[in-house]
């Protein structure tokens, strides 16, 4: 049997300091299995410090070359802090170089941006004694911006077949005309899935600062509960509606080898953290495995007369939002009449006013009703379709404190139950349903 290998991926905080640096190593030598290890680039090392990517951001920005060179140089003296702690000899003065004159002569938003993990791969592999392999020989965009998978596997699978240890930036890859492309924020975690995916591993860590997954935002309720197991199907619902652990595209490259993530924390390494998996080995205590939502969305009411033997009508509606390149979240539909629910951040600049218009000259509505300021939040857990009531308690409960249910879906798998409340609602909410099912 081939031996046990895993990919450890650390996130900014894990990496922000020499001393967290220091920590990782330990990590990482513990256990002769964690052979990968992709990196993110330098978090804050205290509440009120800028991350490396925000300093890059910014300097991707910078309006004179003095203030490129000042904001420079100030990123280059978070490194140096850290190669000097270490007493690495990763030639920092010539990387910065090759940054600076890169940016000279063209190199985009994407590539300033990438450098901070490219950076921290660099001296990571030092500090570990692995070999560096950067992510723009790996990770392969295609010309629509979307990861070419089969290039990008077959090239993790071939570098890493020499049996070596290697150490991977997170974030970036490259596109077919030899640019840099950087993942959405947060996006080394996807660099994560993607190595263990490509080296066909036997486990994903993903090493950060919290405790694991946890049943709800800890800012909204502090005694929150870690998640002990966790389905890619809840973490992806999860992830989706917010709760901001993990990537929430991270889980796709490991679902279809079944892969298992588990979430660490570096800053306590003997805490079993939350492990995701296709499908749980253990039974929960709890009917829900998790509460997340955001606030920021609105939902447009459509009535029209005789809409249910209107074939096709539903389809007009939603063609409308689809050639305004509105993605759409919910649809919940009755007699005659339906409600398209959708982010406000995606509505393409387009009014209440010229939605409410466009539809009416799409597909003569009887009325459009627009419901603003709704928080929608996400009840998901895979015990809920075992019990009885889930759908009940909440609504009893919810209305008990006096929440208004604007609108409530759940598909016929019953993982999740989406419930939608004015954003006023949206804490109150919250804790009554944690309190009911967690307690
Ligand atoms: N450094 C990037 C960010 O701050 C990517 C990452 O850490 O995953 O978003």
């Amino acid at each position: 049997m081939q031996n046990r290998r895993l990919v450890a991926k650390f996130g900014g905080t894990s990496l922000a300091d020499a001393g967290q640096f220091a920590k990782v190593r330990e990590i990482v030598l513990a256990d002769a299995a964690r052979k990968y290890v992709v990196v993110s680039a330098p978090g804050k090392r205290f509440s009120g410090d800028i991350k490396v990517t925000d300093m890059l951001i910014a300097l991707s920005q910078s309006g004179s070359e003095a203030e490129f060179d000042r904001q420079l140089a100030d990123i280059r003296a978070r490194y140096e802090e850290i190669a000097a702690t270490l007493s690495l000899k990763t030639p920092l003065a010539e990387v910065f170089e090759t940054i600076r004159s890169d940016v000279k002569r063209g190199a985009g938003y994407d590539y300033i941006v990438s450098r901070g993990e490219y950076i921290n791969g660099l001296l990571m592999a030092e500090y570990l004694g692995y070999e560096f392999a950067d992510a723009s020989e790996l990770i392969f965009f295609g010309n629509n911006g979307k990861l070419d998978c089969d290039k990008t596997y077959a090239a993790v699978a071939d570098r890493v077949a020499d049996g070596k240890n290697y150490v991977f930036p997170g974030f970036y890859g490259v596109l077919p005309n030899g640019r840099i492309k950087a993942f959405s924020r947060g996006g080394s975690d996807i660099t994560g899935s993607i190595i263990a995916r490509g080296a066909s591993v036997d486990l994903y860590e993903n090493w950060t600062d919290v405790p694991g997954v946890l049943m709800v935002d800890p800012r909204m309720i502090a005694e929150a509960k870690v998640i002990k197991q966790l389905t890619y199907r809840e973490l992806r619902e999860l992830s989706y509606m917010g709760a901001n652990v993990l990537h929430d595209e991270a889980v796709f490259p490991v679902k279809e080898p079944g892969i298992p993530i588990n979430v660490r924390n570096t800053n306590d390494i003997t805490a079993p953290g939350t492990m995701i998996l296709p499908a749980a080995s253990e039974d929960s205590p709890y009917t829900i495995t998790g509460i997340a939502g955001k606030k920021g969305f609105c939902a447009y009411f459509v009535e029209k007369n005789l809409m249910n033997n209107d074939v096709g009508y539903v389809r007009r509606v939603l063609s409308f939002f689809e050639d305004n390149g509105i993605s759409i979240e919910h649809i919940p539909t009755g007699i005659d009449n339906m409600s398209v629910v959708v982010e406000d951040s995606k509505l393409n600049g387009l009014s209440h006013e010229d939605v409410s218009r466009g539809l009416q000259a799409a597909v003569s509505t009887d009325s459009v009703e627009v419901v603003d300021h709704i928080a929608l939040i996400a009840i998901v857990g895979r015990n809920m379709a075992k019990r009885h009531g889930t759908a009940a308690t909440i609504m009893t409960e919810l209305g008990r404190a006096g929440v208004n249910i604007i609108m409530l879906d759940q598909g016929v798998n019953e993982m999740s139950i989406i419930v939608g409340v004015a954003e006023e609602h949206y804490e109150k909410a919250i804790r009554v349903i944690y309190d009911v099912f967690v307690g």
